[in-house]
């Protein structure tokens, strides 16, 4: 078991002023965010991402997350899940909190730790090493200031946002397709 305190001092000191310029909207956006470019790498579908409040949700994202699992597709699904409060960690939000934004996530990532033969400070490590990965982290970040900007992204655009920053798609074919997609109505 991991020792965690509660002031969130622990985890590569990231700074203070970090978390006060980017709010408790950039927590969800970076949350969400992560959900978002964990499900483009591993692979599952993914439909859309957004920062709209409902219910009691702050923020969504919808895919398949990967079903009928082997032990690849469970760690990915998994690393998926906990990904969302690794990013939190990472802008500096104390423990506690980016848990508290979690909580369905570690409930949803706990029905996998029996099948994975792990515990849940394995299912974080993976997950903090994912958004660590600095090509992860650019995504990230584009995409969830892209969801502070507009709210709501499509499965797509998300998917063509972490190829332009792995530098394989120009931005210039980002903005084409953000241009058609607000042509055909989509992409709001
Ligand atoms: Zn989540």
């Amino acid at each position: 078991m991991k020792k965690k305190t509660s002031k969130g001092g622990r985890r590569r000191a990231p700074s203070r002023t970090r978390i006060k310029r980017i709010g408790w909207r950039g927590l969800v956006a970076h949350h969400e965010s992560a959900h978002a470019v964990a499900n483009c790498r591993f692979g599952f579908d993914l439909y859309g991402v957004s920062v709209v409040q409902h219910e009691d949700a702050l923020g969504a994202t919808s895919g398949s997350g990967g079903l009928g699992y082997d032990l690849e597709t469970a760690k990915g699904r998994v690393t998926s899940l906990l990904a969302g409060y690794a990013a939190n960690l990472r802008n500096g939000a104390a423990e506690p909190r980016a848990r508290a934004g979690a909580q369905e996530d570690f409930e949803a990532a706990e029905e996998l730790y029996g099948f994975l033969q792990i515990d849940e400070a394995q299912a974080i490590d993976w997950a903090e090493a994912f958004v660590e990965e600095p090509k992860n982290w650019r995504a990230i970040e584009e995409i969830a200031e892209q969801l502070l900007a507009r709210k709501r992204l499509d499965g797509e655009e998300v998917e063509i946002m972490v190829e332009v920053a792995d530098g394989v798609t120009s931005s210039e074919d980002l903005e084409r397709y953000r241009l058609m997609a607000a042509h055909v109505g989509r992409g709001e």
